[in-house]
């Protein structure tokens, strides 16, 4: 534990380092409330073109590359897409429904050189959980992939949304997802990527209400990833004043929508592809608290500002 943490903190003091979140598929088997994706035409990354990207994203700093969808597991070459960044000494990360995982997937995964992972969590009850997804079962396979991997011993939180069924019940869903022995990992609910959402209309008050508790929580020691950092923020966002971890979109963090690169998932503009080369455009933007984007932005910030916290940040992940 103590070498992961040292040569991810050598990784991470290169301060020039870039984040990249690729969605290398749109296909996904869940239909989400608060999210549009699974209403479009599939697509995915062709692996030869994907195999250019990454070498224009090593060439470029890139350190961290969080795949993503859809479901990366339905990327029929995630295997090869994986041992190929792998051998970049890039660091992986993958964002899953957890449903369509097996001891099998998890075995070629791990051998491809994936370490960590997150895995969305709605809610701890059942039948929540699976209305939000859309299928029945989700919930099950989640959990299952749950102990799929901690057997596996991958790094492993939960990626959970606030949303209008678990913000009022916090306490009992972060105690149920750290049960399973795993790290809650909250993200600000989605801006409006669906219409039609009807889980993410949280007031201000209620979004107030269930940010300053996963604070308090995090500081009695709930095993909370989120860093003390993005949390503050978000609340201050809320709170309509400004951010101290200001959003590094598109000159330290991107989107990288299948062979796309974009300051973010909002922000619908195509800053650079193969084709034109890397074109860095940072702006000055504060519409969201998407958590791929802006606790990126609050760790580099931490990494910049306060390196104690952020070490302290680091031993409470792995740690827990
Ligand atoms: S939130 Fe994720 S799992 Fe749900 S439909 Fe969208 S891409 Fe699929
Ligand atoms: S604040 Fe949100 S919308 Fe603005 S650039 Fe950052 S991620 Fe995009």
């Amino acid at each position: 534990m103590k070498a992961e943490i040292t040569s991810l903190f050598k990784i991470f003091f290169s301060r020039t380092y870039k984040h990249v979140i690729w969605e290398i598929t749109n296909a996904c088997n869940c239909s989400c409330a608060m999210c549009g994706l699974w209403q479009k035409k599939p697509s995915s990354v062709d692996i030869r073109t994907a195999e250019k990207l990454i070498d224009l994203m090593h060439k470029n700093n890139v350190i961290y590359i969080q795949l993503t969808g859809g479901e990366p597991l339905l990327y029929k070459d995630l295997i090869p897409l994986i041992e190929y960044i792998y051998r970049k000494k890039i660091i992986i990360h993958l964002a899953t429904n957890g449903t369509l995982l097996t001891e099998e997937y998890a075995d070629k995964l791990k051998k491809a050189g994936l370490k960590y992972i997150c895995i969305s969590l709605d809610h701890y009850e059942p039948e929540i959980h699976d209305s939000v997804r859309g299928h029945k079962g989700c919930f099950s396979k989640a959990i299952e992939a749950v102990r799929i991997l901690k057997d596996k011993n991958f790094f492993l939180y939960s990626s959970s949304i606030i949303n209008k069924y678990n913000y009022k019940n916090l306490k009992t869903f972060i105690r149920f997802v750290n049960s399973l022995g795993i790290s809650f990992g909250a993200c600000f609910p989605y801006p409006d990527f669906n219409k039609n959402d009807r889980l993410s209309n949280l007031s201000d008050n209620d979004l107030t209400d269930a940010i300053k508790e996963l604070i308090e929580l995090k500081n009695k020691g709930y095993n909370i990833a989120n860093t003390n950092a993005y949390l503050t923020d978000c609340l201050r966002f809320v709170e309509k004043k400004e951010a101290r971890y200001p959003c590094l979109a598109g000159s330290r963090i991107f989107g990288l929508k299948i062979d796309e690169f974009r300051t973010c998932w909002m922000k619908k503009d195509n800053i650079f592809n193969l084709e034109t080369g890397w074109k860095e455009k940072g702006i000055n933007c504060n519409e969201c608290q998407l958590a791929c984007f802006r606790e990126a932005s609050a760790f580099i910030g931490l990494e910049q500002h306060n390196r104690k916290e952020l070490f302290k940040e680091f031993l409470n992940f792995f740690n827990n």
